[in-house]
C-alpha cells in the first residue's frame, strides 16, 4: 500500500470549488440559478447586479427596486437587532390585486355572470396589522374574511366597514359566537354562517328569531375528494369537518319544516391547504357543483359556491406537484374553477352562482421575510492525514487509508459501503477497549476524508445512489442563524417544510461552501437541512466564507402564511423584532412600523414567573453572598445591573 503525502482534503475541495469557479465565471445569474430565486420569487424578489436581492413589489417592470441589504442595515440603524421579520406591505396589496384581477378576466372571458368575492381565513395570520392591511386593500375589490372562532370574528367584524364584503363563519359556533355574527347581520354585513353540525342550526334560528335578523347560512360539506399534500385530512369521507349527504338532508328538511329556505344560500368545502395538484381542485369543483345544483332542486335560495382555501405557493419554484410546490399557476387556478363551475350550471340551466375562495396562503406568504444574522460557522474538525498510522487492531486504520486512495468513479459505491462497515468497526473496536481515544479520533477524520472525496468524485458523476447523494449532509459546515426555527419557522420542525434560503447579499462572490444551518436553541431539531431543489430537495446550500468586518445576512421568504403564531416559545426564544416597510411610487420607502420583540422578562411571565419575585429573590440571594463573603457590595451592585439588564433584554443574540 503506498502512503500518499497528506494534504487537508477540505481545503482542497474548497480550492476546487473556487477553481471550478474560476473556470466558469461565477456571477450574479449562476447566483439567482443555485439559489432559484426567479423561480419562487413570484416577480416580487431578484438578484441585483450590485449582489443584493432586492424587492420589486410594484412589479418587475415597474423599475423600483430595493435592496433587503439596505433595508436590513437600516433597520439596525434604528436600533432594532436581528432577527428580524420584514413585511412589505405593497406585495399583500398586490397579491389581493393579482386574485381578483385574474378571477375578473376569467369571469369575462367565459361570459360567466356570476362575479368572485375572495375571503381572507384570519387563521392564516392573525397579527392585527395583516388583518388592516387586508381590509384597507382590500376594500375596493369586496375582500372579506373568513373566521373560525370567536376571537377571529371579533376581529374580522372590528375591521370589516364594507356590506358588500362576505364574513364567512366557520367552525363550532357557541350561543356567544352566534349572536356576534347576528349582530354583524344585522347591521348589514353579509354573514354567513357556514353549518359544520346539524345541532347548530337549532341555536341559530332560535337566536336569529330573538334578535330579530335572518340569518345567512351555509353549509359546510364533505367531498370525497381528497387531495394530494400535506394537508390531505381535511378533505374525504372520513375529513372530521362538515355535513354528510344524509346530514346535509337532514338541514333542508328542517328548514323546510320551519319555511326558511330561503336562508340557504351557500354551500361550502375545503379539502386541504396547499394542494399540489391542479386536478384535485378541478375534482373538488365539479363534486361541489353537483350538490350545489342539487340543494337548488331541493328549492334552497343558494347563490354562493364557497370552494375554501386550496390554492398553493411554489415554494420550491418547481412548478411541480411536489408538496412544496404546485403544477398550475394563478391563471390556471382561477380560469379552471370558472369554467367549470360555468360549463355544469350551464348544462342544467342553474344561474351562475357568486365564487368564494378563502385564499390564505397565497395571499399572505410572500409578504414577510425573515432576516437573520450568522453568528458562526463551525467546519467539520479536519486534520490532515498523518505520515505515520499507529498499528490497530485488524488493521482499521491502514484499512481506511486504503479506501481512501482506491475512491474513484467506478468505486465509489463500494468505498462508501466499506467506510461504513470500518466505521462501526471503529465503535465496537473502541467499546471493548481495543482503539484508544486518539486512534478513533484519526479513525473518524480518515472516513470524513473519504466522504469527502466521494462527495466531490460524485459531483461530476450522472447517477449515484440516494445515500451517496445525502453524504454532503456529513460533511456539511454548521452556519449557526440568530433565530429560533421553533418559533419563527415551525413548519420546518412540524412538518418538513421547505421555504427558500439565500443570502440577501454578495451573490456576485463565489459561495464557496457547502453548509446546513442552525439556529440558536442547541436544539438538535432546530436546523434546516432541506433546501429547495429539483427533482430532489437540496440537503445542504452553498454559502459565503463569513468576513471578519461584516455581518452576513441571510433571508428565509415566502415566510407570511402559519409561520407566526404556531411559533413557540422552546428555550424561551420570544417573538422578533417586526418591522414593516411601505414602497412609494418614486422608489423611495418608508418604515410604516416597528413592533419590537418579546424581551427576557416578557417570555418568563408568558411561562407564569412573577419577574419581580425573580428580582427580590435575587437581590436577596446577593445579599446573602455578602454577608457570607463570596462576594463585596461593588460585586452585587454589577450583578444585579447585569441581571436586570438581561431582563430587559432581547431574547435572541444582541451585539453589545
Ligand atoms: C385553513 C383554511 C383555509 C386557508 O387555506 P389556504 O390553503 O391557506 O388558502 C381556508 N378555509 C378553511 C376552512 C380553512 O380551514
Amino acid at each position: 500500500m503506498t502512503r500518499r503525502k497528506s494534504s487537508c482534503f477540505c481545503c482542497f475541495k474548497r480550492d476546487l470549488l473556487k477553481e471550478k469557479s474560476k473556470i466558469k465565471k461565477w456571477s450574479v445569474d449562476r447566483a439567482a440559478d443555485l439559489y432559484g430565486i426567479d423561480k419562487w420569487g413570484a416577480g416580487y424578489f431578484a438578484a441585483d447586479d450590485s449582489g443584493d436581492v432586492v424587492i420589486t413589489p410594484l412589479g418587475e417592470s415597474n423599475g423600483v427596486r430595493i435592496s433587503l441589504h439596505e433595508i436590513a442595515k437600516g433597520v439596525e440603524e434604528r436600533g432594532l437587532d436581528m432577527p428580524v421579520l420584514l413585511r412589505i406591505e405593497n406585495i399583500l396589496g398586490s397579491q389581493i390585486k393579482r386574485l381578483h384581477d385574474t378571477f375578473s378576466k376569467a369571469i369575462d372571458e367565459s361570459e360567466y355572470t356570476g362575479e368572485y368575492k375572495g375571503v381572507f381565513p384570519i387563521k392564516v395570520n392573525q397579527q392585527e396589522q395583516v388583518v388592516e392591511a387586508i381590509a384597507e386593500f382590500g376594500r375596493k375589490y369586496n375582500h372579506g374574511f373568513e373566521a373560525g372562532s370567536k376571537p377571529e370574528l371579533i376581529a374580522a367584524i372590528s375591521m370589516l366597514d364594507n356590506r358588500e364584503a362576505c364574513l364567512i363563519c366557520n367552525g363550532y359556533k357557541d350561543e356567544e359566537f352566534i349572536d356576534l355574527g347576528l349582530y354583524a347581520a344585522k347591521m348589514g354585513l353579509q354573514c354567513f354562517f357556514v353549518l359544520e353540525m346539524p345541532g347548530e342550526l337549532d341555536m341559530i334560528l332560535e337566536r336569529a328569531q330573538v334578535i330579530g335578523v335572518r340569518p345567512l347560512l351555509g353549509l359546510r360539506m364533505k367531498l370525497s375528494v381528497k387531495a394530494e399534500g400535506h394537508w390531505s385530512e381535511s378533505g374525504g369521507e372520513t375529513s372530521v369537518f362538515g355535513l354528510n349527504m344524509s346530514q346535509a338532508v337532514d338541514v333542508v328538511d328542517l328548514l323546510k319544516k320551519e319555511n326558511k329556505l330561503d336562508c340557504l344560500q351557500l354551500l361550502h368545502y375545503h379539502i386541504g391547504s396547499q394542494i399540489p395538484n391542479i386536478q384535485d381542485i378541478r375534482t373538488g369543483v365539479m363534486e361541489s357543483c353537483r350538490i350545489y345544483e342539487e340543494l337548488v332542486k331541493e328549492g334552497a335560495a343558494m347563490g354562493h359556491i364557497d370552494l375554501g382555501g386550496g390554492l398553493a405557493v411554489d415554494y420550491d419554484g418547481s412548478k411541480t406537484n411536489y408538496l412544496s410546490s404546485c403544477n398550475y399557476s394563478v391563471e390556471e387556478y382561477c380560469y379552471d374553477i370558472v369554467e367549470t363551475i360555468s360549463s355544469i350550471m350551464n348544462k342544467s340551466n342553474i344561474p351562475h352562482p357568486t365564487i368564494i375562495t378563502e385564499s390564505g396562503r397565497a395571499t399572505v406568504a410572500y409578504y414577510s421575510v425573515l432576516l437573520f444574522n450568522v453568528l458562526d460557522v463551525t467546519s467539520v474538525t479536519l486534520h490532515p492525514i498523518p505520515k505515520e498510522l499507529p498499528a490497530t487492531t485488524y488493521d482499521l486504520l491502514d484499512n481506511l487509508l486504503a479506501t481512501y486512495t482506491m475512491v474513484s468513479p467506478k468505486s465509489i459505491q463500494e468505498c462508501y459501503n466499506d467506510t461504513l462497515y470500518y466505521k462501526s468497526q471503529a465503535q465496537q473496536l473502541f467499546k471493548h477497549g481495543h482503539l484508544s481515544l486518539r486512534q478513533r479520533a484519526i479513525a473518524e477524520d480518515l472516513i470524513k476524508h473519504i466522504f469527502i472525496k466521494i462527495s466531490r468524485v460524485a459531483e461530476e458523476l450522472e447517477h449515484v445512489s440516494r445515500e451517496i447523494k445525502e453524504i454532503d449532509k456529513l460533511i456539511a459546515d454548521v452556519y449557526y442563524g440568530n433565530f429560533s426555527l421553533f418559533q419563527s419557522l415551525p413548519d420546518v420542525w412540524a412538518i418538513n417544510q421547505l421555504f427558500p434560503i439565500m443570502p440577501i447579499h454578495r451573490l456576485d462572490e463565489a459561495p464557496t461552501r457547502e453548509a446546513i444551518i442552525a439556529d440558536i436553541t442547541c436544539d438538535c431539531d432546530g436546523r434546516i437541512d432541506a433546501f429547495p431543489g429539483y427533482p430532489d430537495a437540496k440537503k445542504t446550500i452553498r454559502l459565503h466564507n463569513l468576513k471578519d468586518d461584516e455581518e452576513y445576512y441571510l433571508g428565509v421568504f415566502l415566510v407570511g402564511a402559519y409561520q407566526e403564531t404556531l411559533g413557540d416559545l422552546h428555550n424561551l426564544f420570544g417573538d422578533t423584532n417586526v418591522v414593516s416597510i411601505h414602497v412609494n411610487e418614486d422608489g423611495s420607502y418608508d418604515f410604516v412600523r416597528e413592533i419590537e420583540g418579546d424581551s427576557v422578562a416578557d417570555v418568563l411571565s408568558y411561562v407564569e414567573y412573577d419577574v419581580k419575585a425573580l428580582k427580590k429573590r435575587m437581590k436577596d440571594f446577593a445579599e446573602d453572598s455578602i454577608r457570607k463573603g463570596f462576594i463585596t457590595v461593588k460585586e452585587r451592585k454589577a450583578i444585579l445591573k447585569s441581571f436586570n439588564e438581561g431582563l430587559s433584554g432581547y431574547t435572541y443574540f444582541e451585539k453589545e
